[in-house]
């Protein structure tokens, strides 16, 4: 290996903020407007040009999943409010039921509309927002992070917060600094595989209904006329069998996903496509990401040009746009006070610190092998403890969204974007009472924080919370949904 020593060099201190959020995608979006809100001066540094994450950024729709199996609203607060500020400016249908796995609702949105919208509500809050700029590394002194440097267009330049969220998804400020964290899985590191979500416009609906229609049993559930009538947004997994011709004829690449899944959006005859895959990569090493751009992206082409042949409706479909990178899934999970495993979330765990609530099946894309495997359906209802987002050795840093600590499975479920905004909201409500009392992450008051979410408008478990059911999200489909939740396959005895 080559070296070479950089100078040193003296960087200007730009900001000061009580609370620095680094990333923008939903946990920093619930972290930065929470602790504005909650009194602190606030600063959020995003790498690329708009907010969202993978809202935006990598295209991923929709958001899973704000009800229980009994259509009860367990995911409210900031992301509750988004929902409906999307509604308002025609950039969402709300919550519609999930065709596709068995959980009780989905919530489709258009993409352009969420980054206004985000902006919006990040600039009512009062948060201090820093685009274009990438954190390379963090400070330390002691059990604090004591700087956190960014580089962008101006140069390179530092901050000096009382309090830090890292919300890059990646933990990166918590590797910077050399607290402990594990990658992927807990036995073999390994991680769950990328995907390229990209957009598809000039979809003909009602073709599409009518050869749903006429090939339901190429889908999973094949969906009566009624679901496929009534659902607010199309939805559809399936097509195992001409998916493998596909890959056996060399159409499509063996290392895409075995399956078709895609979500229609709010906007006239644009879907979301969720069938790319790639497999060993590591999301936090530059020449694997390079190599999933180059791939993924072949991919999406050769599964458009198989929709255009075999599903009706895509004839004259084209694809939109792609997400600005692929959708990385899974990298680093922190080591922090408490790691949240399978059984929190299975048993429907309320913890005493618990800061929000998850809903999600646990959904794991496996590292190896082909079927994506489902675990519980959303039939359990969980808390995240506060204690899953303290980095261990530090006291003035918290994790907010997929990278807390929790093990590959218990992750599966708290990932998604729902719930990691709920985790974001959790974290920085905490951060700005801690600024606030002048205490650290381990001294604040957890009774206090959850006092503060509840008043604020989020659900939490074991609370006296007025219930919020939609009828129509009642889940009520026998196999591996509801009571029947359990291990299964989405695909299981299915076409
Ligand atoms: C392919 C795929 C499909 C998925 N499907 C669904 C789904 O259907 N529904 C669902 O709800 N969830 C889904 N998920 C899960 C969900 O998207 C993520 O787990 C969730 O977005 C995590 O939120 P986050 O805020 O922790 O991270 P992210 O959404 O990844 O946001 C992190 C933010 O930090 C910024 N950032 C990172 N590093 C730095 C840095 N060093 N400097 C500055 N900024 C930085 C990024 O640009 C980004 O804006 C999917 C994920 C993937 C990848």
């Amino acid at each position: 290996m080559n070296y070479i020593v950089e100078p040193e060099k003296q960087v200007e201190v730009i900001a000061k903020p009580d609370v620095l959020v680094v990333g923008g995608g939903p946990a920093g979006i619930g972290a930065a407007i929470a602790a504005a809100r909650n009194g602190a001066k606030v600063m959020l540094i995003e790498r690329y040009g708009f907010v969202g994450g993978n809202l935006t950024i990598a295209m991923v729709n929709p958001m899973f999943t704000f009800h229980d199996v009994n259509g009860q609203q367990v995911i409210r607060g900031i992301a509750g409010e988004l929902v409906e500020r999307l509604i308002q400016k025609t950039s969402s249908l709300g919550h519609v039921s999930d065709m596709t796995f068995d959980n009780a609702s989905m919530t489709p949105f258009d993409p352009e509309g969420m980054k206004l919208v985000l902006f919006e509500m990040l600039q009512e809050a009062g948060v201090e927002l820093l685009l274009h700029s990438v954190v390379t590394n963090a400070i330390r002194e002691n059990n604090e992070v004591k700087a956190v440097i960014i580089e962008n267009k101006s140069g390179r330049q530092a901050i000096c917060p009382k309090m830090v969220i890292d919300c890059s998804a990646d933990a990166d400020i918590v590797a910077r600094i050399g607290a402990p964290f594990i990658k992927g899985r807990e036995e073999d590191g390994m991680m769950q595989p990328v995907t390229l979500f990209y957009r598809i416009g000039n979809v003909n609906t009602a073709n599409l209904k009518a050869w749903m229609k006429e090939n339901r049993d190429l889908l999973k559930d094949s969906p009566t006329d009624e679901e496929i009538d009534s659902n607010q947004a199309l939805a559809f997994l399936g097509l195992k069998d001409l998916v493998k011709k596909a890959i056996d004829a060399g159409e499509i690449s063996p290392d895409a996903a075995p399956r078709i899944l895609m979500y229609q959006l709010p906007k006239e005859g644009q879907f979301a496509v969720n069938c790319t895959r790639l497999q060993g990569i590591d999301g936090t090493n530059v020449y694997d990401l390079t190599r999933a751009e180059m791939e993924t992206r072949k991919q999406a082409w050769q599964i458009h040009q198989f929709l255009q042949k075999h599903v009706g409706g895509f004839e004259d479909s084209y694809i939109l746009d792609s997400g600005v990178q692929v959708g990385v899934r899974e990298t680093r999970h922190i080591i922090g006070d408490y790691t949240m495993h399978e059984e929190d979330v299975l048993s429907s765990r309320s913890f005493h610190d618990g800061i929000a609530c998850g809903t999600f099946a646990i959904d794991i894309h496996p590292p190896e092998g082909e079927q994506q495997v489902f675990t519980g359906s959303g039939k359990a209802v969980y808390e995240i403890p506060y204690r899953s987002l303290l980095p261990q050795g530090v006291d003035n840093l918290l994790v907010a969204g997929r990278s807390i600590s929790a093990t590959h499975a218990a992750f599966g479920s708290a990932r998604v974007m729902a719930t990691s905004m709920g985790i974001g909201q959790g974290a920085g409500t905490a951060a700005a009472l801690a600024v606030k009392n002048r205490l650290t992450t381990r001294e604040v008051d957890v009774d206090e924080v959850r006092g503060l979410l509840l008043n604020q408008g989020q659900y939490l478990l074991d609370a006296d919370v007025e219930k919020m059911v939609d009828s129509k999200l009642v889940l009520n489909r026998g196999e591996g949904s509801g009571a029947n939740a359990s291990h299964f396959n989405p695909f299981a005895n299915k076409n």
